[in-house]
């Protein structure tokens, strides 16, 4: 998973610092590259590198990134080896200037990059999946033009029209396959963004009016949009595209013909609280989770004395499942803020080092308690078997475990960096024998159907997510057991 955005101001205004704020406010979604680049009306101008948004830019490049268009970017690697080569956006000056960002995971990437591109002469320079998506649909809009002047028309390279974008992404779509939002701009043409076919991504549009003019914003999460008081929101639908003109003329069509089927895992893990996702609050769906928790948890029959999140995500649904079983939630975990993910260390030596390193328990909270510990998913187990023994060092008389999604078995395709199915700790274990693995005296999963009624409630137009990581129902429809193998062995492969 990644994040980006791109906005589209009015002439001789500024997006640089609209967009590093943006960053910033996803950063989240990927700390280990950040990029930007800006469109002045006569080149590109490029700014990218390895680390966080704040470690990749200083002042010094507001001066050099100018132009009232840009797309911004920060990357969680799927694919590729972290290199700065990989880092987005990615921009090509010919045959078509375009500049690009996405987020999300092209499935069948190794087949383009082995045999679709070399067949046609092209060979891709980096690891990177967005590669593939930019040269098709550079290709097409170039193909385009050249066609309209073979047709003798009246039209030259300097004039892009809706249609040629809604070929161009109904190219990629046929093309390259998987799961991808994508923003960017066309140099001194406009902004286009687009959905993948099923909507699985998340990407929304809004527009903001001042007496300057109007200025248009694309993101992958609401919360960027509202920071910079764009009102006008709404989420692309399921295929569809946006055009919007060097006029500033916004036009768009939908381009796919797939049902939608939004990630469900964003509203479990990635999302920030504060997004609403397809209208759908990230916040709302994660209280609900932890209420049918409660419910789930009633019917064991066992008796709490506190829930104690494990933080971030975890916090609102602890609250909510505290609540209603009437006991106290409480903070016995101390995020030190300063120490990266424990997700992505290398090894899992270092991984279990490093749950201890980010994750301190206050033992007056697990002293003599019998202590719920609630996650909002179980990878690996790591986290889990690490905070057990913690809970049980500082004098819990009980430790529970509950995960507010269900056992994680299949591997994502599609962006979320779980794609090894070696990882999923719950692959090889009932949930008695991986209670037991992780040494806690109960372990409770949420059922499946009732984590998607959690989130189907905020917006019951969706009828149905994809929860193919909890089902491995793939909605794509494309994905065979061939394809994850080589998902898997290309991600081992990066990792090593
Ligand atoms: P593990 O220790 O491998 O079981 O990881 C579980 C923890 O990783 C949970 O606390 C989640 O909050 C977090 N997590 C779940 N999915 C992901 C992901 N795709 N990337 C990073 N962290 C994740």
């Amino acid at each position: 998973m990644c994040g980006f955005i791109s906005v589209y101001a009015p002439d001789g205004h500024d997006v640089l610092e609209e967009i590093l704020d943006g960053l910033l406010a996803i950063q989240h979604r990927g700390q280990d590259a950040a990029g930007v680049v800006t469109w002045d009306g006569d080149k590109f101008h490029a700014k990218k590198g390895l680390g966080l948004v704040r470690e990749v830019f200083s002042k010094k490049h507001a001066g050099r990134l100018k132009g009232h268009l840009g797309v911004g970017h920060v990357r969680y690697p799927t694919v590729g080896v972290g290199d700065d080569i990989d880092v987005q956006p990615f921009w090509i000056d010919f045959p078509v200037g375009v500049a690009m960002a996405h987020n999300g995971n092209v499935s069948n990437f190794q087949d383009l990059k082995n045999k679709w591109f070399p067949e046609r002469n092209v060979r891709l320079a980096s690891d990177c999946d967005l590669e593939a998506v930019l040269y098709v649909f550079a290709r097409s809009l170039f193909d385009q033009q050249n066609q309209a002047k073979a047709n003798g028309g009246s039209r030259t390279s300097a004039q892009v029209t809706p249609g040629d974008v809604w070929s161009a992404v109904r190219e990629v779509f046929a093309t390259v396959k998987g799961a991808y939002s994508v923003v960017g701009m066309i140099a001194g043409h406009g902004m286009f963004a687009f959905r993948d076919p099923f909507g699985i991504k998340p990407i929304i549009m809004g527009e903001r009016t001042t007496a300057e003019g109007t200025s248009y914003a694309v993101a992958s999460e609401s919360v960027v949009l509202d920071l910079s008081g764009y009102t006008g929101q709404r989420d692309l639908k399921a295929g569809e595209a946006i055009w919007i003109d060097s006029k500033q003329v916004v036009h768009s069509e939908v381009v796919g013909d797939k049902p939608h089927r939004p990630c469900i895992f964003e509203h479990v893990y990635f999302a920030r609280p504060d997004s609403l996702l397809d209208n759908i609050s990230v916040y709302k769906t994660r209280l609900r989770l932890g209420d049918a928790m409660a419910k789930a948890w009633q019917a064991t029959g066992i008796d709490v004395d506190v829930v104690i999140p494990v933080p971030e995500s975890a916090r609102s649904a602890a609250q909510s499942m505290a609540q209603a079983l009437g006991v106290p939630c409480r903070e016995g975990l101390v995020k030190n803020r300063y120490v990266g993910r424990t997700f992505i260390m290398a090894n899992t030596k270092e991984r279990r080092h490093s749950v201890r390193r980010k994750l301190n328990p206050i033992r007056l909270e697990f002293e003599g308690k019998r202590v719920l510990l609630l996650d909002d998913s179980i990878v690996r187990g790591n986290t889990a078997r690490e905070l057990v023994r913690m809970a049980r060092e500082k004098g819990a008389k009980k430790v529970y475990l509950a995960s507010y999604s269900p056992p994680l078995l299949h591997p994502c395709p599609y962006g979320i960096d779980m794609s090894t199915k070696r990882e999923f700790i719950a692959r090889n274990h009932s949930t008695e024998s991986l209670a037991a693995e992780l040494g806690c005296d109960f372990l409770l999963y949420q059922d499946l159907a009732d984590m998607v009624e959690c989130a189907q409630q905020g917006n019951p137009m969706i009828d149905r997510f994809c929860t193919a990581c909890f089902d491995g129902n793939y909605p794509t429809g494309d994905i065979t057991g061939d394809l994850l193998d080589s998902i898997e062995e290309e991600r081992t492969r990066a990792r090593v």
